[in-house]
């Protein structure tokens, strides 16, 4: 088995953002030179996570990250002294990996599907690793 792991960069610029890194992704498991196998996204913040959702319609990213806002508000009565408790429950609701599958040199994905760097306490330069796992 090979197995291959790039840290990537991402640059958000809004307090609440989804950024499509699925080109980077894809990118980065053409490069490892593994055509089956699975790719493994992993976000290595407290207040960021990585999820897939549609790449269609740009209001789908809009409702997301407006509900996700009515489910965990920025304020409300929290007691952890840096203010972003919000972003780490939204961190960790979303999820900190996710798997992909690669076949033959293609990352499996949906037609409407993308990968989406979540960024829940922005904006600031952040990183996520791709792992590359095959033969
Ligand atoms: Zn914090």
């Amino acid at each position: 088995m090979k197995q291959k792991l790039v840290e990537l960069e991402v640059r958000t610029h809004g307090h609440s953002e989804m950024v499509d890194i699925t080109a980077d992704v894809k990118r980065a498991a053409a490069e490892s030179g593994i055509q089956n196998g699975i790719v493994v996204v992993f976000v290595p913040h407290t207040t960021a996570a990585v999820t897939i959702n549609e790449n269609a319609d740009p209001d789908v990213k809009r409702d997301m990250l407006m509900e996700l806002e009515k489910v965990v508000p920025w304020q409300d009565g929290y007691r952890h002294i840096e203010g972003n408790s919000a972003g780490h429950l939204k961190s960790s609701l979303t999820g900190a990996s996710e798997t992909l599958i690669l076949e033959d040199g293609r990352l499996v994905l949906g037609t409407w599907q993308d990968i989406y760097f979540m960024e829940f306490d922005g904006p600031r330069t952040r990183h996520y690793f791709v792992k590359v796992l095959g033969e």
